[in-house]
């Protein structure tokens, strides 16, 4: 904890920690030693670990990267980080994100981005987002594993573009109470992590049923460290047709196809398959995770939680919630919200958020019938280019950000598991990540599956 602490103080130009807690950190550190010398030392005793800005944390600020949330302080911890914290794990600070989970590159930060620690001849790069802080501290050794959490890949690009590894679970595995809800049918906690058998570690202690969350599963957590054999022989591993996109840098369709054969020459069998609605992930989740986040985001109105904004005389309680909206929310927050209103209004539900829904639907079909013909897991990239440059998106129409998400959002548009396992340096000398998504509820396969490619 103490190493973790200094090396944070000397790294403030990553941006990666939003609020420290040193103080904090030190007495949950104390109280591990006590646990390893009472010889109750539980899985995550001692380990000090940084905490996504989105988590609840009591009585530490939680602002999910928003001016809104400015001074709130919870007067609970999240489900998630009270079973971290249970484990043993000590709480070092607060992560930078993308306000309140929405973006790909950390830039739409209230504090400012967090900054990559790869680079390539001093040209500063995103480390991806909305995760972008956990990603940056790991990577930096600023923690040894940090919390994130996944609407549409805010824990796997960011892993990607760190060389980190990140798994989102199956939907419903980890609890949500605590974590401010950005789309609440897509949003899932996972860890970030330098390696494999560190997921598969932390995600053991973050999984559980919880009543407090009515979509969390009453599943039986799996030790799924136990379940790193490394023995892959006789798996059988889908290469979807529809992931080779038009335009694909060579690196990443070089990446996919080395990894293919390690995944082969570890005993893997390699097939085919096509997921035929991959081309709507993309418009199919930016009509409902804007829906849900527009519906989510009500709450903020300046008389529950944060900031209020000044008001003149004669305002009533309508100028009081408008000006309070506007000041506190972002761009990029405020066209999710506008986005999400519009979809959702009495004369467009039905051309766009039913018809979302539906094609949703069939999305989770696609990878249905590829698991019933006896693929085990799927294999492809985890972005579609290397990290790139801050503020090179800045000016761009919103929609290219979007792209980025291309290989992620399908996964929880079906509610399936997915991690990102760095596999390989690219042209640049920048990391680069695959990813591979699996049957539901079987992230203990997935995770091994992934230890074979590292
Ligand atoms: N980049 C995606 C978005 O902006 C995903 C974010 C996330 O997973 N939280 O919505």
């Amino acid at each position: 904890t103490e190493a973790c602490l200094s090396a944070i103080e000397g790294a403030d130009a990553l941006g990666a920690y939003v609020h420290k807690t040193p103080e904090i950190a030190i007495d949950m550190a104390k109280a591990a030693d006590a646990r390893i010398k009472a010889g109750d030392a539980p899985d995550l005793c001692g380990l000090p670990l940084g905490i996504k800005d989105l988590f609840c944390t009591k009585g530490v600020a939680s602002q999910a990267a928003s001016r809104i949330l400015e001074g709130f302080k919870p007067e609970y911890e999240s489900t998630v980080t009270t079973q971290l914290f249970d484990a043993g794990a000590v709480m070092l600070g607060k992560l930078n994100m993308d306000e309140f989970a929405m973006g790909s590159s950390n830039e739409t930060s209230v504090y400012g981005n967090a900054v990559n620690p790869w680079k390539v001849d001093d040209r500063q790069l995103t480390p991806g987002g909305s995760s972008g802080g956990s990603a940056s501290a790991v990577a930096a050794d600023l923690c040894l594993a940090a919390t994130g959490t996944d609407t549409g890949g805010s824990i796997r690009q960011p892993a990607a573009f760190t060389g980190i590894t990140g798994i989102k679970p199956t939907y419903g595995r980890c609890s949500r109470w605590g974590i401010v809800a950005f789309a609440s049918s897509l949003d899932q906690a996972g860890p970030m992590t330098k390696d494999v058998r560190d997921a598969a570690i932390m995600l053991e202690a973050m999984c559980g049923h919880d009543p407090k969350d009515s979509t969390s599963a009453d599943l039986a957590v799996p030790n799924f460290e136990a379940m790193l054999t490394g023995d892959i022989k006789g798996k059988t591993i889908g290469i979807p047709k529809e992931y080779h996109m038009d335009g694909m840098p060579a690196e990443i369709e070089k990446l996919w196809a080395d990894g293919t054969e390690m995944l082969k020459a570890a005993g893997a069998k390699i097939v085919d398959i096509s997921l035929p609605h991959t081309k709507y992930a993309l418009p199919t989740y930016y009509v409902i995770a804007p829906a849900e986040a527009s519906s989510n985001l009500a709450r903020y109105d300046g008389v529950r939680y944060g900031r209020r904004a000044q008001i003149g005389k004669g305002d009533g309680i309508t100028e009081m919630y408008e000006k309070t909206r506007a000041e506190g929310f972002g761009h990029e927050v405020q066209r999710r919200v506008m986005v999400g209103t519009y979809v959702l209004s009495a004369g467009f539900y039905d051309a766009y958020y039913n018809r979302a829904r539906k094609v949703r639907t069939l999305i989770k079909k696609d990878f249905e019938d590829v698991f019933a013909q006896g693929v085990d897991a799927i294999l492809t990239p985890a972005t579609p280019s290397a990290a790139f440059g801050l503020g090179e998106m800045q000016n761009a129409d919103p929609v290219q950000m979007y792209l980025n998400d291309v290989f992620t959002v399908t996964v929880n548009l079906a509610g399936l598991p997915g991690i990102s396992v760095p596999t390989g340096l690219g042209s640049t000398g920048l990391p680069l990540g695959l990813q591979l998504i699996g049957r539901p509820w079987e992230e203990g396969d997935l995770l091994n599956t992934a230890y074979a490619l590292e």
